[in-house]
């Protein structure tokens, strides 16, 4: 068996070999932070990390590498709406950012370079382009790439010369994609930039969007690296854009993977502030739904693949975490019993693992990946209903999930994860009613709880609500 992945540049699935062997160099595009990212945003970054996590598993040492756009139009004109400065305006979204993926179990990346710490690199990238004369300034001070003068353009998205329609010019970081046009390295300062603006050769001004790519991932993985993801609304014109600038200025090839995964719908739509279906990770934990149940929702549909959320999926994903629990709760009490013969258990473990590490193998096939899993859930009750696994061979089993969970992490159960405010205020009023002995209050309070579908268990550690 063999990893192979589907590769965006090729648009076949290919063996996946890496430049040095052992070692993976992987560049993920990050947040803009203007915003609280939404679930759709983290579809993407829930896909990246089971391709990181895969490739783990599978023995590469991962270097990953995930930048943080904090200079672009949409952070300056919301910082200066927001009266704050760019920095601090795009410090809270960061915060929120590293909040939202660490409930969401995403392994953090090596590196998160900030665009704005990197602005010499960028510089120094794009002089280069000049230099080479396929970059040019404006008369204003701005600086393009001129896709007339770079003939590879259009690798990715495959788009065919007479479609393109060089000399002209757009500022935007985003536009129409039907316009293929030289698109702005450099953008000369503006009055809607306010104090926004570094030096630069060319005068006052800041990068456009797509060079920060570039230049960050040289930095930090070299000119020449493994792979390179992001959402599939990535790929043009951002990463085509990366993929000149990077391949123009550096002569050599840019990435040799690009992955991209599909949309993100809700209840078969798109999602939109105008159609009320438009969540954040907030939103949805509000509602009392788990980090780990989102995660599952996000991980459970092929990257490729059109991902549906739904609170129906929520359900879903929690019926078979719980079915999870369950089991791993009765491995943990039968592996206190004396050894059983550890036959019949090892043979149901390694023809999971071996089906497990295949399915992944193969394009991160997810869904094949959790029927294995939950085949083995369903061998392994059936041989602890028939008293065959006890002791070692219980173990054996519980790391078997173990390595499975390196993956996936949904088996640890979040600690009063998504315990909505006014359910938490509840349970705290109901503690103190105890505190001060008044008991037909505290369980007035108790049943309300169960009212609205949660439950109070009393823990050595205090009081935790969960969901019934
Ligand atoms: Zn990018």
């Amino acid at each position: 068996m063999a990893l192979a992945f589907t590769n965006s540049l090729t648009r076949t699935k290919e063996p996946f070999v890496s430049i040095r062997p052992g070692e993976v160099g992987l560049y993920t595009c990050g947040p803009t932070v203007y915003n609280i990212a939404h679930i759709g945003n983290f579809r993407a970054y829930v896909f990246e990390d089971l391709l990181k996590r895969t490739l783990q598993f599978c023995g590469y040492r991962v270097r990953h590498v995930m930048n943080l756009t904090d200079v672009d139009d949409k952070t300056i004109r919301d910082s200066r709406a927001a009266g704050l400065s760019l920095n601090e305006f795009t410090q809270r979204f960061k915060d929120a950012f590293f909040a939202d993926t660490k409930v969401l179990r995403i392994a953090p990346a090596d590196v998160y370079p900030e665009a704005t710490a990197h602005i010499p690199e960028m510089i120094t990238l794009i002089q280069a382009l000049i230099d080479k004369g396929i970059a040019y300034r404006a008369e204003d001070g701005s600086v393009y790439f001129s896709i007339a003068r770079w003939p590879n353009y259009g690798q990715l998205v495959h788009i065919e010369a007479e479609q393109m329609r060089p000399g002209t010019r757009v500022s935007h970081d985003e536009y129409a994609k039907e316009s293929v046009a030289d698109f702005a390295l450099w953008k000369s300062w503006s009055e809607d930039d306010g104090d926004v603006a570094w030096d630069s050769p060319w005068g006052r001004g800041r990068p456009g969007w797509h060079i920060e790519c570039s230049a960050m991932s040289a930095r930090y993985l070299g000119p020449h690296f493994d792979i390179h993801c992001g959402g599939v609304d990535n790929m043009f014109p951002h990463h085509e854009d990366e993929i000149a600038q990077s391949e123009a200025a550096n002569g050599c090839q840019f990435v040799n993977v690009w992955m991209h995964c599909a949309h993100l719908v809700v209840d078969g739509v798109k999602m939109s502030k105008s159609l009320g279906n438009f969540h954040t990770l907030r939103d949805v934990l509000q509602r009392g739904w788990s980090g780990r149940e989102v995660r599952y929702v996000l991980l459970a549909t092929h990257y490729r693949q059109s991902l549906n959320f739904s609170f129906r999926a929520c359900e879903d994903a929690r019926a078979a975490l719980q079915r999870l629990d369950a089991f791993r709760e009765r491995l943990l009490e039968a592996a206190r019993l004396p050894d059983s013969d550890t036959a019949a258990a090892a043979a149901a473990a390694q023809a999971a693992e071996a089906g497990f590490r295949a399915a992944l193998e193969d394009d991160l096939n997810i869904s094949a990946a959790l029927a294995t899993l939950f085949d083995l859930v369903r061998e392994g009750n059936r041989l602890l209903d028939a008293g065959a696994v006890a002791g070692a061979a219980a173990k054996a089993i519980l790391g078997t999930l173990e390595r499975f969970d390196s993956v996936l992490a949904v088996m640890t159960p979040d600690e009063d994860a998504g315990v909505p405010a006014d359910i938490q205020a509840l349970a705290d009023a109901r503690q103190a009613a105890r505190k001060a002995k008044d008991f037909a209050r505290a369980d007035q309070l108790r049943d309300q709880l169960a009212a609205a579908g949660w439950v109070i268990e009393d823990t050595p550690k205090g009081p935790r609500v969960r969901r019934r």
